[in-house]
């Protein structure tokens, strides 16, 4: 298959014609080779996003809205190739690509294009010889760079509502998994939405993501991705005093009380912690255990843990596939080596499949080690991997500091029947979202985004509305006279 990426409406090649392999991790084979481009291929795309965005946010919203409808129908339609090469490209397995990516894609899409049509500005009533009023303007062209682990969704989940609020894009899909996005593009042309308004670019972020941030015809950014990334990023965007949206890593806690219902609690961490191979923005990696159910805790959750099929993430069967690519094992290992040189016990896991018909790929099996230090890299840094750690409290109230002690600050969750405590608790917590008896549920009509190193944006929701447009203040003198300077400040 030929992917092309799409500039000023055109499915095309970047100026100097380059090329990336897109490797899949469940062998080492390659998928497919995708253009790579350069800072000459964004100049490009913001002068067409530039032409487009008046034009753009002049159109009626109930027309932007029916692109979104179209380009929901579209991934709807060919759902079974998306569901294949979003597994192939970074080792999802079917199982979540067909339940979760897919479905969620074109749910943002359809959520958007409704909410979109309402959002409103304000009305101030504060001078009666005046009606003042702000309306909700689009930043003109924005910049969206997203990561891997969703592909599919974490793109549309922004060019949806950047779309709706009447803004032109540039969208970079990250380099080992662009195949999806590149399929968007086909889409927005196939959608006919007007030439400019969408810009897809493939290429290294460090060459195309940052001409994006530093060009001066990019006017917003919304990044997710690594909190490192994130920090690269907001220093070159302070250059241009560019705003920048950024959703970024986790360390994610479950603080299990000793009334917690256990059956619930083990599957929600088995799946919640291992889904994904463990890379999701929102799965707990850290543990946080009363010392009066601590030893069934640990018991159950090893057991349930064990029983995880690791394999070819095709087969309709495997609930973990491999890491997103090799770099990602490296990184896993690397933690495990030094969990095990603190003196961690390792109670399940801790290498690779002994299935030689997994010996090519990126995998790593469900690994749980009993932390005895929360301050240990294990327990601080994300590693974005089936790798966690599970440690005994003595009170909630400790489990609480635990879960704060952190820089990251995205989700965390109590496990309780006390509902009363558990609210007292969540007013401590320091995380952008916090569930009581429930755990990394996502849905596009709730807030998600974090708080400390994890962000502070909010996507999903009325809110991410927010992220795509900013209040213009307009007064209106209804005087018949036009005020003078001197008459404004005596009013005052
Ligand atoms: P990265 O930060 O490595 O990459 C994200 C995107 O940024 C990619 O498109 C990448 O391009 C690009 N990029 C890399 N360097 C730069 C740069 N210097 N300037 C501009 N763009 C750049 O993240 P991953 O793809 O590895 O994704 C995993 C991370 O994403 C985890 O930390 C995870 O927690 C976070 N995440 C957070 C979510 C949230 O909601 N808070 C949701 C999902 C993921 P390229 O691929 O070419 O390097």
């Amino acid at each position: 298959m030929d992917y092309k990426i799409l500039i000023d409406g055109k499915l095309t090649k970047p100026v100097r014609g380059g090329t990336m392999d897109v490797v899949n991790p469940a062998d080492g084979s390659v998928v497919a080779t995708v253009p790579r481009c350069t800072a000459e291929d964004v100049d490009l795309a913001a002068a067409a996003a530039n032409r487009a965005k008046h034009a753009w946010k002049n159109t009626y919203v109930g027309d932007r809205a029916k692109y979104l409808f179209k380009l929901a129908e579209l991934i709807s339609r060919d759902a079974g190739e998306l569901i294949r090469l979003e597994t192939a490209q970074y080792g999802g397995p079917v199982s979540k690509t067909s339940n979760f990516d897919i479905p969620a894609a074109i749910g943002e899409f359809e959520l958007m294009a409704g909410l979109g049509r309402s959002l409103t500005g304000l009305t101030i009533t504060a001078d009666p010889s005046a009606r003042v009023m702000t309306l909700r303007e689009p930043y003109g062209v924005v910049g969206l760079i997203t990561p891997w682990n969703f592909p599919l969704v974490t793109a549309v989940s922004k060019l949806a509502p950047a779309l709706i609020t009447g803004n032109c894009c540039i969208l970079k899909p990250p380099s080992c998994a662009p195949l999806t996005v590149l399929k968007l593009g086909e889409y927005c042309v196939e959608a006919g939405l007007p030439a400019g308004v969408v810009n897809i670019l493939t290429g290294p972020g460090g060459e195309v993501g940052e001409a994006i941030v530093r060009h001066p015809g990019v006017n917003k950014i919304n990044f997710t991705g690594d909190s490192r990334v994130g920090k690269r990023i907001m220093e070159l965007a302070s250059t241009y005093v560019k705003p920048v949206a950024s959703e970024l890593g986790g360390k994610n806690a479950m603080l299990i009380l000793d009334d917690a219902e256990l059956d619930a609690v083990v599957e929600t961490a088995v799946y919640s912690a291992f889904f994904n191979s463990g890379q999701n923005c929102g799965s707990p990696s850290r543990f946080f255990v009363h010392e009066g159910i601590y030893a069934k805790f640990i018991e159950r959750f090893v057991a349930a843990a064990s029983k995880i099929t690791v394999g070819d993430p095709m087969d309709p069967a495997t609930m973990m596939g491999p890491l997103a690519y090799s770099a990602c094992r490296d990184t896993a290992e690397r933690y495990i080596a030094s969990a095990r040189e603190a003196g961690f016990k390792c109670l399940l896991g801790g290498e690779r499949p002994s299935s030689p018909a997994l010996k090519n790929g990126a995998y790593v099996m469900p690994t749980i080690f009993e932390a005895t230090d929360a301050r240990h890299e294990l327990m601080q840094d994300e590693i974005f991997a089936p790798v966690v750690g599970v440690m005994k409290v003595k009170t909630a109230d400790e489990g609480v500091e635990l879960i704060n002690d952190c820089r990251y600050g995205l989700c965390a969750s109590i496990w309780t029947r006390d509902f009363r405590l558990g609210l007292k608790l969540i007013d401590k917590i320091q995380t952008g979202t916090c569930w009581i008896n429930q755990h990394l549920k996502i849905v596009p009509e709730t807030p998600w985004g974090g708080c400390k190193e994890s962000g502070w944006t909010k996507e999903n929701s009325m809110l991410v509305l927010d992220e795509y447009t900013f209040h213009k203040h307009i007064w209106l003198n209804l005087d018949e006279k036009p005020h003078t300077f001197w008459e404004n400040m005596i009013k005052l």
